[in-house]
């Protein structure tokens, strides 16, 4: 599937600066099978790279600066290399200027590149297409310069050009566009970045994305909130139980016994939390023991509570889920990503992939009078070097 983006992206390359690319990367983007806004909340997430990537093709330019084209929107930007890098109205750029902001703060020297880039990660859909296209530009200026960086480095950079880019994101898109590795889901403690693979094997089902098609406005706004309010409920644990640094160490019944110190929104929010770094733990051990539907229930119960206890759902997400929980060739399904749109991600029994995707596309279409659009996704490798 990815042939043809890499032969049209090394074609444009060819047509544009006249030579082959010395270096062309690919750069996927991710699913999270379960733990949802736990990164920023310094607990476990279960996410893995996808075979939807974003291909890059670099060469060096023996100049000071670097000239970018974005194939699929059709622009380009120049940048020097020597001057102070700054913020633009064009916001595709900022990631890219993000980057090279962030190499050069941290001491990494390189010279002028040219790059062109082309993706078929759905953008804006929760599959992180942001994370690619930093840590793919990261892992072509360090292949193309020799720049010792590691793999950890790499996504503590990309996260960095996004905080600066204006999004306050947690570590777990970048660190899985990098770690990713074929069939293995990657347990990742977003505290210690310590991580570790679990056999993705999926056994009678298939995974399957439903992008609503959908993006509320509330997003920026609720994100930003929720990360205020965990904070809060986490110092109102910790002031009570000194033992706890991290939602990590806090259990449901210490939440539970703090109901009434803290307001109904709090207390929502950060029960929600403490249950979700749980679900994460039953899922790893639902997976290793090939436990399907086990891992589905999960998937079900996490997404009422995004919906009922963090409140960052929607009605089209929360039809999809409810539709999903009565159909029996559907054994899990819930909300990924951010919320508020994007996609669910839904745990299908194979031989029923068709049917499914025909009902749900009508039955949406038909409520919503939106498209509904389905991702089959495979679990690939991260960040690569072709
Ligand atoms: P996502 O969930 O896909 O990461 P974001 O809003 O975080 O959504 O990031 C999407 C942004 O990343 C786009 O608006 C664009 O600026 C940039 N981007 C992603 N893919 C591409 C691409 N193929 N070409 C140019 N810019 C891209
Ligand atoms: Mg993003």
């Amino acid at each position: 599937m990815n042939d043809i983006l890499i032969q049209n992206t090394v074609a444009f390359f060819e047509k544009s600066f006249g030579s082959s690319p010395e270096k062309t990367v690919l750069s996927p983007g991710r699913i999270n099978i379960i733990g949802e806004h736990i990164d920023y909340n310094d607990g476990y997430v279960l996410p893995a790279a996808i075979d939807k990537v974003i291909c890059f093709a670099f060469s060096k330019n023996n100049t000071k600066t670097s000239k970018i084209i974005a194939i699929d929107l059709n622009e380009e930007f120049e940048i020097d290399l020597t001057q102070e890098v700054k913020l633009s109205d064009v916001v595709w750029t900022n990631y890219i200027r993000g980057v090279i902001k962030q190499l050069q703060d941290n001491g990494f020297s390189f010279e002028g590149f040219n790059c062109v880039f082309s993706s078929n990660i759905p953008v804006g859909s929760g599959l992180s297409s942001s994370a690619a296209l930093e840590c793919g530009t990261i892992f072509g200026i360090k292949s193309l310069f020799d720049l010792k960086i590691e793999k950890k480095d790499i996504s503590l950079l990309g996260q960095k050009a996004e905080h600066w880019v204006g999004i306050n994101c947690g570590i777990m898109d970048q660190f899985s566009s990098v770690h990713g590795l074929e069939n293995k889901v990657i347990k990742l403690d977003c505290n210690t970045l310590d991580f570790e693979y679990h056999n993705a094997d999926f056994k009678d089902y298939s995974l399957i994305l439903f992008d609503s098609n959908v993006k509320h406005s509330l997003f920026t706004s609720e994100y930003n909130t929720r990360r205020i309010e965990c904070e809060e409920g986490l110092s109102i644990i910790k002031s009570h139980f000194p033992e706890v640094k991290s939602f990590r160490d806090s259990s449901v019944e210490q939440v539970l016994s703090l109901k009434n110190k803290m307001s109904e929104k709090v207390f929502d929010r950060v029960h929600f939390v403490v249950k979700e770094i749980n679900r994460v733990i039953k899922a790893c051990e639902a997976l290793d023991a090939g436990n399907i539907e086990l891992l589905g229930e999960l998937l079900f119960e996490t997404h009422y509570g995004l919906s009922k206890e963090y409140e960052v759902s929607c009605e089209e997400l929360d039809m999809l889920v409810d539709t999903a929980k009565e159909d029996d060739a559907i054994v899990g399904s819930r909300l990924m990503g951010g919320g508020f749109g994007g996609c669910t991600i839904n745990l299908v029994k194979k031989g029923h992939e068709n049917d499914v995707k025909r009902k749900f596309s009508k039955l949406y279409l038909d409520t919503f009078g939106i498209e509904l659009k389905f991702y089959d996704v495979k679990i690939s490798n991260g960040t690569t070097l072709l």
